[in-house]
């Protein structure tokens, strides 16, 4: 097993931000993995396991150990007539697992086609876009424990899947190295086509949804349409997270915000109701702007862009002037998405 010193880490980040890692190894077998666990500069440091990197912010170098996962293999473990167990390995890039899966006409994560990355930080943010979750289709995560190589299987409620959340990066952040996981998909049509800009593009287009792959090809060309591409402008997609207010406990916040801002952007959750965090950022006056390299996205205001050599500190400085404009306007307090290491 190669171990790298003082390892160039900007082609594994979309933010392309350059810093380096005092160690860098790749693992591509759970074999490999056990040899990392036992390795000094594993057991006598810190430890950060990459995927595709497109929901880090390297705001320095590391100094500790990179493990950059290439775990490969799917397999369908179990089906009948309506469904079908799929067991993914962590490495594999997630887009690829959606292509397997509406390739073989199962219906599930259609409406997540495209997100960047990989299958094993998926449960880490309960990855969702238009309309869809992981949380909806994710039955087991496989998992070692960091500490003791220990293997651990999570079932999904153990996995306390939220907006953008879950265990692991919570109580049990930086603890577990997710290994695998199985997903429940289903041969029989499920189709989730609810979400407004996912319908006005069918309905615009003319698209008749007659399998999952149809749902897939239009979330794609949506995407391609919408989202800055990190190989053209270094980003990892939506800085912050949507705002969520209790309908029931933030009642008064709710009717002041109204209030004050009449034309205020918001979505019905059931018990909750949404706050695009773009919107807010939007009217901060924020879009487009640039500081020094680096800027909030000219046409999607959630996105934090590197107009080329922005240092991490740079765009988390950026990110944190945001965060204070839109608390002093607003008096709502925007979270990162992204994990600032
Ligand atoms: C253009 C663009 C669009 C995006 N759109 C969306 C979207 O629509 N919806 C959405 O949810 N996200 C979106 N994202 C964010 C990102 O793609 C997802 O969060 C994705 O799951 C990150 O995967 P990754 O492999 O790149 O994770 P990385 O950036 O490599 O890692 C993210 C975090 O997870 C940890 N981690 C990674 N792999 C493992 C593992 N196997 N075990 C334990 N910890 C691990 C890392 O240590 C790090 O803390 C977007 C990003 C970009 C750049």
């Amino acid at each position: 097993m190669k171990i790298e010193k003082n390892y160039n880490l900007t082609k594994l980040n979309t933010f392309g931000i350059k810093a380096t890692a005092k160690f860098f190894t790749e693992i591509n077998s759970e074999e490999e993995l056990r040899e990392v666990f036992n390795l000094p500069e594993f057991k006598n440091n810190q430890k950060l396991f990459l995927g595709g990197g497109s929901n880090v912010l390297f705001t320095k170098d590391f100094d500790g150990i990179v493990v950059l996962n290439k775990l490969k293999g799917i397999e369908i473990i179990e089906e009948n007539e309506k469904n079908v167990l799929i067991r993914s390995m962590s490495g594999v890039v997630w887009h690829d697992l959606v292509l397997f899966t509406v390739e073989k006409g199962l219906w599930g994560i259609e409406n997540l086609s495209f997100i960047p990355g990989s299958v094993g930080a998926a449960p880490m943010q309960n990855i969702g876009a238009y309309g869809a979750e992981l949380k909806d289709v994710l039955v087991s995560v496989e998992s070692y424990e960091i500490k003791t190589g220990n293997k651990r299987i999570f079932n999904a409620e153990e996995c306390e899947l939220g907006y953008r959340d879950s265990i692991f990066k919570n109580g049990l952040k930086g603890e577990y190295f997710i290994s695998a996981i199985v997903l429940a998909l289903s041969k029989v049509e499920k189709k989730n086509i609810e979400y407004r800009v996912l319908q006005e593009h069918l309905e615009k287009n003319k698209i008749e949804v007659k399998n999952s792959k149809d749902i897939s090809e239009a979330v794609m060309s949506i995407r391609k349409s919408k989202l800055p591409d990190p190989n053209v402008i270094g980003n990892a997609g939506s800085f912050f997270k949507n705002v969520f207010l209790s309908k029931e406990k933030d009642k008064e916040k709710i009717k002041e915000l109204v209030f004050n801002y009449p034309h205020i952007s918001y979505f019905d959750e059931g018990d909750f109701i949404k706050i695009p965090a773009a919107w807010l950022i939007e009217e901060c006056g924020w879009k487009g702007k640039k500081v020094n390299q680096a800027g909030v996205h000219d046409k999607q205001a959630l996105v934090l862009v590197n107009h080329g050599g922005a240092t991490g500190e740079e765009i988390k400085a950026l990110s944190e002037e945001v965060i204070t404009s839109v608390f002093e306007k607003f008096g709502l307090k925007l979270t990162p998405e992204v994990n600032l290491i």
